[in-house]
Formats: structure tokens, sequence, C-alpha cells
């Protein structure tokens, strides 16, 4: 017997779709593929050499970026918070690596640096969402300082980023992109805001560089309900990247009136047959998934009873079941998208992607 232990399958020809899907969105814009958090959870360095043709890499962490130059990439790589600390300033530059500057404390550093070479650098600004960026007040003094700076690469990229791109009801985007218009509108400088959601929903906001993360790993990054999306819709054309896979490791009967599980969370209404799947909160699965979280066994729906373990979780066959031991288990991915278990789990499909855990094992497919 040889059970499958949780494993992320990864499909390098989804990602290549989607990336080119994308581009289909947006043909003469720049695309700066976002991987931070391993990638989404994917893997980082595996997910760059997949994407041979983005324009550039979006990561958050320094370390994100060395990981990349030590694997051989060599497109450029922007730090989307800029740098931690002024002493960082010359391994950017030794390793090619472009930064935001989004505060004061950034910018000073950078005009007191002495660097052998100058740095690329996306000037922040925070047109709304109050997140990271300089007040659009602070914007010529800083694009003025920075646009003399001897260790500064000219031009710089306007960047700002947008916090409601998902929700198509509001107006805070709109606001956003014009406040971004007015307060770049005279300078020739490249300029980017959208992410995912905004490429998708929001043309206007796409300009000259694109920064998707959530839409490359095939998973939708809009609120919206999906009798809203027709056919051709990219959201329907993308496909998931990931598929989280495990194997049936017990089928137990129980009777009606027993409980399954820690706290006996669940009680069986009728005689059943409980799956046990070898997945759980140690793999990255949500422990919050609740009662009625599909699963798919051999291509059908069966619900989660029961409390998520570390290791495991306990679904319903149904008392007619004709399942057994090693037989697969999908969590999400092909077939079950993760946009629904988040639902279920109270959370967003991005914090269930990058959750996945170090004993997770990895598939690579169509590579
Ligand atoms: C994470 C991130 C993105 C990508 O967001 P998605 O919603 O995953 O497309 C884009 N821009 C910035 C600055 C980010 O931090």
């Amino acid at each position: 017997m040889t059970f499958r232990t949780a494993t992320a399958v990864i499909d390098c020809q989804a990602l290549v779709d989607n990336f080119n899907i994308i581009k289909g969105l947006a043909p003469k814009t720049k695309m700066l593929a976002v991987l931070k958090a391993n990638g989404y959870g994917h893997g980082l360095e595996r997910i760059a050499k997949v994407l041979p043709h983005a324009d550039a890499f979006g990561v958050a962490r320094i370390d994100e970026a060395l990981a990349l130059r030590a694997a051989g990439i060599i497109q450029p790589i922007v730090l989307l918070e800029g740098f931690f600390s002024p002493d960082e300033l010359a391994i950017l530059a030794v390793n090619d690596l472009q930064t935001i500057v989004h505060n004061q404390e950034q910018l000073t550093a950078i005009s007191q640096a002495q660097l052998d070479r100058p740095l690329k650098v996306w000037l922040k600004i925070d047109t709304g969402m109050h997140r990271l960026g300089i007040n659009p007040d602070e914007f010529s003094h800083f694009y003025k300082l920075l646009s003399q700076s001897e260790n500064v690469q000219q031009p710089l990229i306007l960047m700002s980023h947008l916090g409601c791109a998902d929700d198509v009801e509001t107006d805070t985007t709109t606001h956003q992109i014009a406040l971004f218009e007015q307060l770049t509108s005279e300078f020739n400088e490249e300029k980017s805001l959208a992410n995912s959601a905004a490429i998708y929903a929001w043309p206007t906001a796409r300009f000259d560089w694109i920064r998707p993360g959530l839409m490359l790993y095939g998973v939708s990054p809009m609120t919206l309900s999906s009798d809203k999306i027709s056919g051709d819709d990219a959201l329907v054309k993308i496909t998931p990247v990931m598929t989280l896979q495990s194997s049936l490791i017990a089928v137990r009967k129980i009777t009606a009136g027993e409980t399954v599980g820690y706290g006996s969370a669940w009680t069986a209404k009728k005689d059943t047959n409980i799956g046990v799947v070898a997945i759980g909160y140690g793999d990255g699965y949500p422990r919050h998934a609740t009662n009625g979280t599909p699963v798919l066994i051999n291509g059908r729906r069966v619900p989660i009873v029961g409390r998520v373990s570390m290791d495991m979780i306990t679904v319903d066959l149904g008392c007619s079941s004709q399942d057994s031991v090693g037989d697969l288990a999908t969590l999400w991915g092909k077939g079950l998208p993760v946009e629904e278990i988040a639902q279920w789990a109270t959370t967003i499909p991005y914090e269930l992607l990058c959750n996945i855990t170090r004993r997770v094992q990895i598939e690579v497919i169509n590579n």
C-alpha cells in the first residue's frame, strides 16, 4: 500500500497560461509578477523560472530577492516595501535590485549613501489606502530630491496601491485613480497602480506597469459572485496553479447519534461512512474550515464533519459510499476553487495559499 500524503501539485503550464491571459487584458503594459511570500506558497524560485517573459518580479523582503538572484534570475526585482535599513543599499546596488521609496527615512538614507552605482527607485504615493506611501503634498519634495540624487537612476517610476479594487460597488477606487492621475499626469515617468483586481476590473488603472499576484496563480481576486461573470471572461479562463491533494487513510462506519473528532463537534444524524483524509492545519489546511466545507473524493463533493486536526480531517462519505482507503482527496485547486474554501474558513485565498507548510510535498507538472 502507498498513500499519497499532503501534496501540492504545481502546474507550470497553468501559470504560463494565466500569465498570457493577463497579458491579453493589458497587452501594451509591462508586467511585474508578484512573488512575495514564497510565490504565494507555490515556491519562489520555481515560479520565477516559469515566467521568463515577466518584465520584473516583485517581492516583499530582501532575502526573497537575494534567493531569486542566487537561483540565477536575471530580470529586474523590486522590493515592494523598499529597504529596511541603510546597510541594505549597498546590497541592492551589487545585486541590481530595485526599491520602492515610501517614507522620509528611506529618502534620507538614499540621499546620504555612498553607492558604486545608482539604484532604480519606484516612488510610492499614498492615494487613499493609508498604508504605505508618501502623502500627496510631499510628492514634489520627494520627486525633486530623488530626481537630483546621484544615487538614483533616472527616470523614476511613480506608483500607488489600491485598497478596494476587488469591490466594484464602492467609489474608493475611482477616487484613488483620479488622485493618482492628477498628481502624476504632467510627468513622463512610467506609472503603476494595478494589482490583480484592478487589472481585471479597473482598466483605467493599468498605466505602464501592472502588478499581478493572485490572478497569476489562477485565483480570482474579486468578491464578485460568479453569476456576474460571462463565459469568455478572464476569470473563467484562468486555471489554478496549485491543486492540494492527499488521500483517504481510513473509512469508518458510524451509527446515528455518534460523534466525530475533538470536542465531539459533530454528531451523525444517520448511519454513515466517515472518511479520514491525511491533511490538517499542520499542512496549512485552515483549522477554521467549518462543518460542510467541501472536499473532492473520487470527483464527488463531500462535507467536512468535525474539527480539523493537525494531521487529519474527517469527511462524511455517505451511507452508500464505495470510497476506499488510498483514494485521492482534493482539498482545493482544479475542480474545487480555493476561493470557495476560503469562504468556508472565513478567510481569503491569499492566506490559504501562502500558509502551505514545509511538510507538504511538492509535485511539479507540465514544466
Ligand atoms: C501583493 C502586491 C500586489 C499583488 O496583489 P494581488 O492582489 O495578489 O494581485 C501588487 N502590488 C503590491 C504593491 C503588492 O504588495
